[in-house]
Order: structure tokens, then C-alpha cells, then sequence
């Protein structure tokens, strides 16, 4: 009688084993089908440019830079990732990429209601030299009225950390 009840009791946990094996099996392609949907969604969804205008994604481009994983290796990628940074309001960023001897020009909460009162549409890249970059930016006012900042900017490398000085304005 033991005996009997011993083997019913293993099969009895076999057939769940094998019924928990299926569910895990028949879970595992409903991830792999969702996974395939969302990787044939995503080109769709989003943008694949950067902020600043170049033809890869956000985190390809600037946000390593901004999140300080990175140090943008030239004045223009300094300066494409400032854009960038107004874009997503990334403030600390915009007071730690001004040169040192100029943040005593430059406010945080000015930066923050400069970057936040816009809305940043487009840059354009006009000119680069090694350390200036002449560009425009395009953005909507409060009033949601196109505007155009052009400027050319001055920059400043310093222990392998490239910094905004300042710029002429047109
Ligand atoms: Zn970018």
C-alpha cells in the first residue's frame, strides 16, 4: 500500500514537472514574440536622430556625455551635446561644461529658465574650427514663437575636458 502510494506520488510530480516545463517553454516564445514585435516597433516610435541633429540615437550621441560617462573629444561635440543638454534640461551639466574662470557670469536658475521657457526644435552646426563652433538654434519662444539663437562660440580644452567660454552673438 506504501509502495503504491510512493509511486503514484512520483507520478503525480512528473506530470506537474512536465506541465511547469511546458508553461515555462510556451512563457519563454511569448517573450521572444513580444521582444520581436517591440524591435520592429521601436525604429518606428522613435526618432532615431540625436537632439542635436546627428543621425543616431540620444544615447549613442550626447547623453553619454551629459551623463559624464564620456568627455566629448572635440569643441563641436562639446557644444552639439550643450544643445542636447537644454533639450533635456540637463542643467548641472550646462553650469559644468562652462569654463571655470565664466560660471560667475552664467546663473543656474537663468540656464534652467532659459533651457525650460523653450522649446529646442533644431541646431545647425554652421561652422567648426578647432575651438569655435558657429551655429544657429532654432526654438519656440513661451509664446510658441519660432526663434533663431545664432551664435559663435569660443571653447577651451583643459585636462582633456572641453569648455564653453563664451560667444559672439548675431
Ligand atoms: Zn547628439
Amino acid at each position: 500500500m506504501s509502495r503504491q502510494n510512493e509511486e503514484n506520488r512520483k507520478k503525480h510530480s512528473k506530470k506537474i514537472n512536465e506541465k511547469r516545463l511546458r508553461e515555462q517553454r510556451s512563457e519563454s516564445d511569448r517573450k521572444a514574440k513580444l521582444k520581436l514585435i517591440l524591435q520592429n516597433l521601436i525604429p518606428i516610435r522613435m526618432s532615431p536622430n540625436c537632439y542635436c541633429g546627428n543621425p543616431i540615437p540620444f544615447s549613442d550621441c550626447c547623453e553619454p556625455y551629459i551623463k559624464g560617462i564620456k568627455a566629448a573629444p572635440t569643441a563641436e561635440a562639446l557644444m552639439r551635446s550643450r544643445y542636447s543638454a537644454y533639450a533635456v534640461h540637463a542643467i548641472e551639466y550646462l553650469l559644468k561644461t562652462t569654463h571655470i574662470s565664466q560660471r560667475k557670469y552664467h546663473s543656474k536658475k537663468d540656464i534652467e529658465q532659459w533651457a525650460t521657457t523653450n522649446q529646442w526644435v533644431k541646431l545647425e552646426v554652421l561652422k567648426a574650427t578647432e575651438k569655435t563652433v558657429e551655429f544657429k538654434a532654432y526654438f519656440l519662444d513661451a509664446q510658441l514663437q519660432p526663434q533663431v539663437h545664432h551664435e559663435k562660440s569660443t571653447f577651451k580644452q583643459q585636462n582633456g575636458h572641453w569648455f564653453y567660454v563664451d560667444g559672439k552673438f548675431y
